[in-house]
């Protein structure tokens, strides 16, 4: 196998502090790779300004002007950790073997790196990084993120428990992920969508190298959202389930509230009351459901997701 073509992708909002720690350790990093053979020359190192109102673009582009290892992506306005990655590997897609998504604070060791060539070169096209432990979050970002993933997993959706976006992309598995047509995008669920053949790597999660947390607890839970309606039809399969019980219960109030009727238990009007509360509660809760149901499919038809990813074609 010829030596890849790496390309590296970084979305950086307001990183001017962690920006130059970081770009020193990728270009030690880097240097040491291309030492060892690991990664052909033509390899760069991405870093997409998701529009920053600091001086990133400013580190960025005297990063660029320093070193042609480094490109710089400016996006107009501050389009979100997900679209920022995006436009990173779109732009890279062209011309690497691979490419490695990473944020730009360092909390993921870049070591593992290594470890994500490694399984590229013995064939994997997906290589997560998976957390090992997570002392270093905080004990809020801890549990909620935990619980996040069980939530998921619950919900029916494939995802690799405590990975982030830290993750290697081959060449046609980076190719596969940009022919989703999606607007609305959760990375760490759709790329096990793919289903190519995926490894993964541990390390230790560190902290933050510099500057703050780009995810308040507003942003988190938006993500968190957008990870549930983007990926799952669940949530509608509920509201249809809870409809149905509500039926089903009403029945039995009927039958409760007819067998008072007829003993004469009860004041003129509850009755009628009683019936059309339940059984009509529960009809306009399934009939949501059912509606639901088919915006459930629109959407996932608007997605316009490839009906199929090709892995191999022998001819
Ligand atoms: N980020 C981005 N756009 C945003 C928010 C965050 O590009 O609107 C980047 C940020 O610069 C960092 C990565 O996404 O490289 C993850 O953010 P952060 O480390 O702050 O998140 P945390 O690790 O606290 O979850
Ligand atoms: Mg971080």
């Amino acid at each position: 196998m010829k030596t890849p073509v790496l390309f590296i992708v970084i979305p950086c909002y307001n990183e001017q502090e962690a920006l130059p720690i970081t770009a020193k350790r990728l270009t030690e990093l880097t240097d040491d790779m291309l030492a060892r053979g690991i990664i052909d020359p033509a390899s760069r190192i991405v870093l997409v300004d998701d529009g920053s109102r600091d001086a990133t673009w400013q580190v960025i582009s005297d990063l660029h002007a320093a070193d042609g290892r480094f490109e710089g992506v400016k996006l107009a306005h501050n389009a979100g950790h997900m679209n920022a990655l995006w436009a990173g590997m779109t732009l890279s897609a062209e011309r690497c073997d691979c490419v490695i998504t990473i944020d730009a604070d360092l909390q993921d060791d870049v070591n593992a790196m290594y470890g994500f060539l490694e399984e590229y070169g013995k064939g994997a096209d997906v290589v997560a990084g998976v957390r090992a432990s997570r002392e270093k979050d905080t004990f809020f970002k801890r549990t909620t993120a935990q619980g996040f993933y069980k939530l998921m997993n619950k919900l029916g959706v494939e995802m690799v428990y405590n990975h982030a976006d830290y993750r290697l992309l081959s060449k046609r598995a980076l190719q596969a992920l940009l022919s989703f047509g999606e607007v609305n995008m959760f990375l760490r669920g759709m790329v096990p969508m793919l289903g190519f053949k995926t490894a993964q790597v541990t390390y230790a999660r560190g902290e933050r190298v510099a500057g703050e947390s780009k995810y308040p607890l507003k942003k988190m839970v938006a993500f968190a959202m957008e990870g549930i309606t983007s990926l799952s039809n669940k949530p509608i399969r509920y509201v249809l389930l809870v409809g149905a019980l509500c039926v089903l219960l009403g029945v039995v109030m009927a039958v409760y509230v007819i067998a008072s009727l007829v003993r004469g238990h009860t004041v003129a009007g509850w009755a009628s009351i009683m019936m059309s509360i339940w059984l009509l509660g529960g009809v306009q809760l399934m009939a949501l459901g059912l509606i639901g149901e088919y915006i459930g499919k629109i959407y996932m038809e608007t997605k316009r997701r490839p009906k199929f990813i090709l892995e191999e074609h022998l001819k």
